[in-house]
């Protein structure tokens, strides 16, 4: 180990933040203690929080020793302090490497569903480190685009130039109470805009981020409750890709159940929305549960589809998602179908290192690339209780590493594209993306 590695970071109860003096920083993979690889290390991209883990004492490297230990409190003067570990949730557009190095033995509640990253001090170059590599340059959604003071007015103004219109009632309060991004790219009539339109889903994901048990962890958002009308969604959707910059619009962005539900009424308004203009570029993000529906959708003039998994592997798949009515075969036949229509075809892909770098994972995934022919990858980082799923996927031991599972399909698949969001029809095949990760400069 080389003496500049990051030192661990602790917290005292009042979740104020120290690096150690001797200790050295470590991350996890499942639920195996390792040691970061410089390659893996990088600056605490802006925009990303730290947190506390509460009653979760901190795992680190002890260099005199040569093992890992856990600390459990450090000496202030005569006294003992009890510590915790503390962890980042990183800025969007980073798929994190390592799961933050602590006792989840000592856990008393479920972590609410955010991505707890591996994150260190680095003495050398004076900053937070963290597990991670960048998988998207794309810079829109950084928070310093987003000013709020701006948004109002042009809020207030397209709800009085659309009276009545419930959808757009419904990502006024998106825009503004829930401070989606998304919805508010709408008002800003910029770049990637959401369409929510299903209130129920044949799923039931442990980490929904829109319907959870109430015995489980809070939602962070409540579902949409209501189908929009073709019109309705036209109404808002329509000027949206004749006027906006890089002007995507995309069915299934987050806070409700899944479109596929909605699959008629989605085709009738994209029908509608191909033949008003060819400007734009019209996402389909899914559980890709009713093959039919997507065949559905490639025929009404769905640009791109994005299918969400946890796993390439049925079995881990079905623990997380846990289907009604569906089965791991039809989300492959979905995927297969957007492919052949020749539509840009991307899986969202929740990761979490110990599962997704898994050594039966990676086989698995590298022959679902190459049968498929699959355009990206977009790497997720998955927001749940690290602990929680690696005990509900089984998982122990370490994986190959992410970063590892990165360069190994873009060794095997030159084509094959990372990435973090969705892209406007003329970015799909960017010149140059056979070379496009690692990221330069992160
Ligand atoms: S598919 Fe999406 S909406 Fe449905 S349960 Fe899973 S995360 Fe929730
Ligand atoms: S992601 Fe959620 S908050 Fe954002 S527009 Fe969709 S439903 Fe609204």
């Amino acid at each position: 180990m080389k003496n500049n590695q990051p030192k661990m970071l602790y917290a005292d109860a009042k979740g104020n933040i120290f690096d150690h003096p001797d200790l050295f920083m470590a991350g996890m993979s499942a639920n195996e203690a390792v040691l970061p690889e410089d390659i893996e290390l990088i600056p605490l991209p802006e925009g990303s929080k730290l947190f506390t883990m509460p009653a979760m004492a901190p795992i680190a490297w002890d260099n005199r020793k040569k093992m890992f230990i856990t600390l459990d409190a450090v000496r202030e003067g005569r006294r003992s302090q009890r510590i915790q570990a503390v962890a980042a949730f990183m800025a969007p557009g980073y798929v994190r490497t390592l799961l933050p190095a602590c006792d989840y033995a000592g856990k008393t509640t479920h972590l609410p569903l955010w991505s707890y990253t591996a994150v260190g001090w680095d003495e050398e170059r004076d900053c937070f480190v963290v597990a991670a590599t960048r998988v998207d340059a794309n810079s829109n959604w950084d928070p310093c685009n987003y000013d709020d003071r701006t948004l109002d007015p042009l809020v207030t103004k397209r709800l009085q130039e659309m009276p009545g219109n419930r959808l757009l009632e419904q990502l006024s309060r998106c825009a503004l109470d829930y401070h989606c991004f998304a919805a508010k790219n709408l008002f800003y009539r910029r770049w990637e805009a959401p369409l929510p339109t299903s209130p129920v889903c044949n799923s039931a994901c442990l980490g929904c981020i829109s319907l959870q048990p109430s015995e489980c962890c809070p939602s962070n958002h409540e579902r949409i409750s209501f189908v929009p009308t073709p019109e309705e969604i036209c109404e808002i959707a329509q000027p949206h890709l004749e006027q906006a910059e890089q002007a995507i619009v995309s069915y299934g962005q987050g806070c409700e159940g899944d479109p596929i539900l909605q699959g008629d009424t989605i085709a009738e308004a994209t029908r509608r929305l191909k033949r008003a203009t060819s400007r734009g570029t019209v996402n389909f993000n899914s559980n890709g549960s009713l093959p039919d529906r997507i065949q559905l959708l490639c025929d009404s003039g769905m640009d791109s589809f994005r299918f969400s998994m946890n796993s390439v592997r049925e079995e881990l798949y079905n623990r997380y998602y846990r289907p009604k009515g569906y089965s791991f075969g039809d989300v492959l036949r979905s995927v297969q179908i957007a492919k052949d229509a020749g539509r840009f075809t991307m899986i969202n892909y929740l990761v979490s290192p110990g599962v997704s770098d898994a050594p039966e994972e990676v086989e698995a995934l590298l022959r679902f690339v190459a049968d498929t022919g699959l355009d990206m990858i977009q790497m997720r980082n998955l927001s749940i209780d690290p602990d929680y799923y690696n005990r509900e996927m089984g998982a122990r031991g370490k994986g190959i590493g992410m970063y590892q599972l990165l360069q190994r399909l873009k060794k095997e698949f030159p084509r094959l594209q990372f990435g973090y969001y969705n892209r406007t029809r003329e970015n799909f095949f960017p010149p140059g993306l056979e070379t496009g990760w690692p990221i330069s400069g992160s």
